[in-house]
């Protein structure tokens, strides 16, 4: 059997062991990434959630920002959720002063979107790429997608129409947060990117 593609969680902030032990329960070999060396050793990363100005702002100061954007640009296969999203995001609302993005998704995301009434739910997507059953979805001050260009496609939406999940290429995006609920398929998705792309073996579920 082939080796397994290392996978990184990018580990400044937000909940990054929830995505370890996904990946990790995935057979895959998943690894917290702060330094510009761990993020050359893996083959894709994940974004966690937390809160976005604060992972952009740690980014830069690990030295992390530029080397992020040039994996993006060289095509590492990404997933973001929630702050991750808003990382992958090339245009943003209700960034706070300074705020910058990795960018690559070729879309505009909005933050805090649900306002403070709804600031955190839960409900149940249906997303057609995943098939059955729907994924059960937590929004903790969730972000959307409000607008998107022609190479990202949507995989999901609220009864409103505003997108939660988006793909473009090999980056993957959802304003909610699967590693929290025992959803498994979007992480999948995202090692099954990795795979194509390193041409190693997915490893047995
Ligand atoms: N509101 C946060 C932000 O704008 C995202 C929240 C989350 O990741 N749970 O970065």
């Amino acid at each position: 059997m082939a080796g397994k593609a290392p996978v990184g969680v990018l580990a400044l902030q937000g909940d990054v062991r929830e995505h370890l032990a996904v990946l990790t329960a995935l057979g895959a070999d998943a690894r917290p990434v702060r330094r510009p060396e761990e993020l050359a050793a893996v083959e894709g990363l994940v974004l966690p959630g937390g809160e976005s100005s604060a992972i952009d702002k740690l980014a830069r100061a690990f030295g992390l920002f530029h080397p992020i954007r040039a994996a993006i640009a060289d095509g590492m296969p990404m997933y973001g959720t929630c702050a991750g999203l808003i990382l992958l995001a090339d245009r943003i609302d209700g960034a706070i002063a300074g705020q910058q993005t990795f960018g690559g998704l070729d879309a505009r995301v909005a933050r805090n979107v649900f306002g403070s009434q709804t600031a955190s739910f839960e409900t149940d997507l249906d997303v057609p790429a995943l098939g059955d059953p729907p994924v059960h979805a937590i929004f903790i001050r969730a972000p959307a997608v409000v607008e998107w260009g022609p190479d990202a496609e949507p995989l999901a939406s609220l009864p409103d129409g505003r997108v939660v999940a988006i793909e473009q290429g090999a980056l993957l995006g959802t304003a909610f947060h699967p590693e929290s609920t025992g959803e498994t398929r979007f992480h999948q998705r995202f090692l099954a990117h990795v795979h194509a792309r390193s041409g190693v073996d997915a490893p047995a579920s």
